[in-house]
């Protein structure tokens, strides 16, 4: 079936602004809730199209990207919630929206995926270039040993709560509407614990910390994410885990500054060297390169060497290592090292337009200056 027109789902003019669009969708979301049509199978087809339409066009880039490129544009299994299973995602989908019309987020069943969870990593630029593999321990709400997750003390089980005969749901009257809502007794489990098991108090669930192995590819970069599939906090009542998120973070390399695949370095050499030339050792990642520098090589003069940077996760070859000479003037000089200078100093100003060619150029469009 052709996919239809966002703004002709939701009846609005292609101009709607968000609180139009919003109204529209508080509308057709009431109209189509599974809840309230529980014998038109259509109608979380219908209130799933409303929902996809609404998260679109009241993002503003994707909005713009949808009126330029129609669906072709945005990529709805992109959007929060519309690729999952409809229970899994109800509480996201509905959060901010629905919660004064619903009265809460909570899913039909109780079903919760767990949370996502991120987890800050400060690695060295080294290990960043290679790759390598580390161990992370994470605090995470895990599924209770003793009791396996049903919160009841071992030997004993939890008896189907009576509130809402084990559906985990009760309606309510609320205004006009007659409404399914959470059980407050089970709180959506439909069961209710009479011993609570010792260790998680009940819950199912206990706080514990646990060790991950990260393997880090090669070339990741900072702000890079690293996704560990099904290692976020525990679901709840039989909910699917949440994922996750190992982010990349650079420290700072007492060396090495990192621009995208390209390493840039300071190599300061001495005003003999940078005068006279002379071969000078480079550091890279692995180990020293020689570089010849000329003569009369001047500070911020800059050496590339080729495929010396880093190569990173998704490109093909390795970006450059690029060396910004600083020439160290001399410091802490003895009689004799003055006295030399000076000589040289003397025999420089003899010939100073060629020995010193900026200093000479730069005193003319001075003397220009002021003589205007
Ligand atoms: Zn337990
Ligand atoms: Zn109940």
């Amino acid at each position: 079936m052709a996919k239809r027109d966002y703004y002709e789902v939701l009846g609005v003019n292609r101009d709607a602004s968000e609180e139009e669009i919003k109204k529209a969708y508080r509308k057709l979301a009431m109209k189509w809730h599974p809840d309230r049509n529980p014998d038109n199978p259509k109608a979380e087809e219908h209130f799933k199209e409303a929902k996809e339409a609404y998260e679109i066009l009241t993002d503003g880039s994707k909005r713009s990207a949808y009126d330029q490129f129609g669906h072709a544009g945005v990529d709805p299994t992109m959007a929060a919630g519309a690729g999952a299973g409809f229970s899994g995602s109800f509480a996201d989908a509905f959060g901010d929206i629905f919660s004064d019309i619903f009265g809460g987020g909570r899913t039909r069943s109780g079903v919760y995926r767990g949370a996502d969870l991120r987890y800050n990593l400060d690695i060295s630029l080294e290990d960043a270039a290679r790759g390598s593999e580390t161990r992370i321990r994470i605090p995470a709400m895990e599924e209770c040993a003793t009791c396996h997750g049903s919160g009841a003390k071992p030997g004993t089980s939890p008896t189907t709560c009576s509130t809402c005969h084990g559906h985990g749901q009760v309606r309510m009257q609320q205004g006009f509407f007659s409404i399914q809502q959470t059980c407050p007794r089970c709180h959506g489990s439909g069961k209710i614990v009479v011993s609570p098991c010792a260790t998680c108090g009940g819950a199912g669930r206990v706080k514990q910390h646990k060790t991950l192995s990260v393997k880090i590819p090669a070339g990741v970069d900072e702000g890079d994410r690293i996704r560990l599939s099904g290692e976020g906090e525990a679901g709840m009542n039989g909910g699917p885990p949440g994922d996750l998120y190992v982010v990349i973070h650079l420290k700072p390399h007492p060396v090495f500054k990192r621009d995208h695949n390209d390493l840039h370095c300071e190599m300061p050499i001495s005003f003999t060297t940078a005068a006279l030339g002379g071969d000078i050792e480079i550091p890279t990642l692995d180990g020293y390169a020689k570089v010849k520098v000329p003569t009369g090589t001047q500070t911020g003069q800059m050496f590339r060497l080729r495929g010396k940077g880093i190569k990173g996760v998704r490109s093909s070859g390795h970006g450059d290592l690029i060396c910004h000479v600083a020439v160290e003037t001399p410091v802490n000089l003895t009689p004799r090292q003055k006295e030399l200078l000076a000589e040289l100093e003397a025999i420089n100003q003899k010939d100073a337009g060629r020995h010193n060619p900026r200093a000479r150029s730069w005193m003319e469009k001075v003397k220009e200056f002021f003589a205007e």
